[in-house]
């Protein structure tokens, strides 16, 4: 069921004047773009960017603004959620999508609500900052979602995966095929930064699989309870497409230096997409094309990561086989190259028996199948 947005953006921006003020804003607001790493990025000067928050969680309803209106959204298992304008935009119709109850920021479980919410916001791309990378409310469950066509990352994402939708190839060294899952493919975007992903599915239930594949492929840092990563997904010729970034750190560098190496820059889903918000009116006309690869670099993957990452994903899982053996007990250990050292206990009465063997063969090649 498609949501008409529109209309209630509308209507809550005409009872809310104070945010109605920053929406108006925007338009004039300074904006530039710069050829960077293959795409052309936007660079938005928007000191109104600074959120308000007044007291508690922002997002729990007890302490919404006076004239804060919300939209019903149904998740999957009854997930409830509320649609908001939000107050802090970087784009027209901004909107955050929060969870009626406060929980903790998490995509395990959440991403097939994200994907029905990209079916249901026609015309938007729904995204979602992980946990360290970007959100400034990670103790709220929520996705945020802006109109197609201002994230540059998005415009390419689109071009390409329009290009291999129609069966086309598209320059493999800009993009290339990674794997698949039953109505799902994976991609490799080779530009901008390192630890790109493209994926695009016929259903729900597939780009799910294949998303979480992706990101059970990547390390934890320690006590953190998913991946660092901002995800987009949108729904474009009867397709789910999603773009993935993943993340070393929350913020670059020069967020903690000081003088002329200091810039208020924390990439949230849309920097990392390439509308980079600029939130401090003094660090716009400072930004070069030098600035922002150390800032990237800073936030994204070292190469390392990315070619283990991505060794991770192609490897094919070495075919495990043994003599046939028989025992009452047999062990085996599968060694991280692939070996395997195996030993059996001898059975107390080894007759020959025209019987198969008990099952013991066929448990030892599952259980060589990969761990996930
Ligand atoms: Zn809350």
């Amino acid at each position: 069921m498609a949501i008409d947005i529109d209309k209630f953006v509308h209507d809550q921006l005409s009872l809310w004047p104070a945010v109605a003020a920053k929406y108006r804003a925007l338009k004039s607001t300074s904006t530039r773009t710069m050829p960077f790493g293959g795409i052309l990025v936007t660079l938005q000067s928007n000191p109104g960017r600074v959120p308000i928050f007044d007291h508690g969680c922002p997002l729990c309803e007890e302490n919404y603004m006076e004239h804060q209106h919300t939209l019903p959204f149904e998740g999957r298992k009854g997930r409830k959620y509320n649609i908001l304008v939000n107050r802090a935009p970087i784009f027209p119709n901004h909107l955050v999508i929060t969870r009626d109850v406060h929980t903790p920021q998490t995509i395990w479980h959440r991403f097939p609500d994200m994907l029905d919410l990209a079916a249901d916001l026609e015309g938007y791309v729904v995204f979602y900052n992980s946990p360290n990378s970007g959100t400034t409310v990670p103790q709220h469950a929520h996705f945020q979602a802006c109109p197609k066509g201002y994230l540059p990352l998005e415009r390419t994402a689109e071009r390409l995966l329009r290009t291999l939708a129609a069966g086309e190839s598209p320059d493999p060294s800009e993009i290339e095929y990674i794997d698949a899952v039953r109505d799902a493919r994976l991609y490799h975007y080779k530009r901008f930064n390192r630890g790109i992903f493209m994926l695009r599915a016929s259903t729900a239930k597939s780009m799910a699989k294949m998303f979480y594949r992706l990101l059970d492929c990547l390390n934890l840092v320690a006590e953190e309870t998913e991946p660092r990563f901002n995800a987009f997904t949108y729904c474009s010729e009867g397709e789910y497409r999603a773009v993935v970034a993943l993340r070393r750190e929350s913020k670059p560098r020069c967020y903690f230096a000081e003088g002329d190496a200091h810039f208020a820059i924390s990439p949230g889903a849309a920097d990392m997409a390439g509308f980079v918000v600029v939130p401090e009116v003094k660090d716009f006309p400072r930004i070069t094309p030098e600035v922002l690869r150390s800032i990237f670099d800073d936030v994204t993957l070292t190469q390392a990561q990315e070619e283990h990452l991505l060794w991770r994903l192609v490897r094919t899982q070495p075919r495990v086989e043994v003599g046939i053996c028989r025992g009452p007990v047999i062990r085996f250990e599968i060694i991280s190259d692939g070996t395997m050292n195996w030993s059996s206990k001898p059975s107390p009465s080894p007759p020959f028996s025209p019987n198969p063997p008990s099952s013991s063969m066929a448990r030892k090649v599952k259980n060589a199948s990969p761990a996930r």
